[in-house]
């Protein structure tokens, strides 16, 4: 399967394997909650058709500083995005940016401070849920404005972008784990239970994301401790997991953590460009087969 390729013949201009990339971010979840209830994913691992890292995430854990860390590979104290309060477009930038800039079309279905940090910001509901402007670095913007809207719908929402506009580089980012944790703690079966609910989404969406050529990344931004906290350096609240699927991605469960700020020359790597200046030197990811990275 690591190499499909189907070239699933939708019209879209771009089918070239290797340059496609949809990455998942779902939001509180820590490493111990994907490898212990995202059982379609580790499935995936477990029969060698995946890869699983473990990253330690910056600080502070909070999710808009590490929105901005995943999207551009800088530290809160050089982007400026130190806090959730800090409501503005970033200075960086971001693999979006990056990614129009290559000529690639870009989409994204997240929560609403993603396109605070990328498209427009502040956030207008009315105006600003529906974004389609090639203009900006999202091309192609579905975004929601309540923490509760059902991880079902978020990715039927990505999914409508994905048929629709065909796109080089997907973003899709839910946000009922760190929502049930924060009401019931990262202990609770409610925490445990949309993790799960997760992973039965995808593993409706993978396999055809696979079949249509795509690499897919899936993290986390930040974790959750048990009482339903994260922001601080506790190994519940930094440890999340990065999964690989697909041709650059040798399977395996690889145990040496690697730091968050790798992630965004990852994606760059697997799109097919290179990083921004500002992005930092990345370590060796082992496992990893992308020219770029120079890596084993
Ligand atoms: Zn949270």
């Amino acid at each position: 399967m690591v190499n499909q390729n189907g070239n699933s013949g939708m019209g879209g201009k771009r089918t070239e394997a290797g340059a496609r990339l949809i990455t998942v971010v779902l939001d509180g979840l820590r490493y111990q909650g994907a490898t212990q209830w995202l059982g379609y994913v580790e499935h995936l691992v477990e029969s060698g058709h995946a890869a699983r890292y473990k990253v330690i995430s910056e600080l502070p854990s909070l999710s808009r500083p590490l929105y901005e860390v995943l999207l551009t590979g800088t530290p809160a104290c050089e982007n400026g995005i130190t806090s959730n309060q800090v409501v503005r477009l970033s200075g960086e930038e971001s693999i979006f940016h990056l990614a129009k800039n290559a000529g690639l079309i870009t989409a994204a279905a997240a929560y609403h401070w993603v396109s605070e940090l990328y498209n427009k910001a502040p956030f207008n509901p009315l105006r600003d849920r529906h974004q389609h402007d090639e203009q900006l670095p999202i091309m192609h913007g579905s975004f929601y404005f309540e923490d509760h809207y059902p991880d079902s719908h978020l990715f039927a929402d990505a999914e409508f972008l994905r048929q629709t506009y065909n796109p080089d580089f997907l973003y899709v980012h839910s946000m009922n784990i760190d929502d049930a944790g924060h009401r019931f703690g990262g202990g609770s079966k409610e925490y445990e239970g949309s993790v799960r609910i997760v992973d039965s989404i995808l593993a409706l969406a993978v396999p055809q994301w696979i079949a249509a050529g795509y690499t897919i990344i899936i993290t986390a931004d930040h974790g959750m401790t048990v009482s339903g906290q994260h922001g601080g350096t506790t190994p519940e609240e930094r440890e999340v997991a990065l999964y690989g699927i697909g041709q650059p991605f040798e399977p395996g469960v690889y145990e040496e953590p690697i730091p968050q700020l790798a992630i965004a020359p990852l994606m760059a790597g697997l799109l097919d460009f290179a990083p921004s200046p500002r992005m930092k030197p990345t370590p060796i990811i082992p496992g990893l087969h992308v020219p770029a990275f120079g890596s084993v």
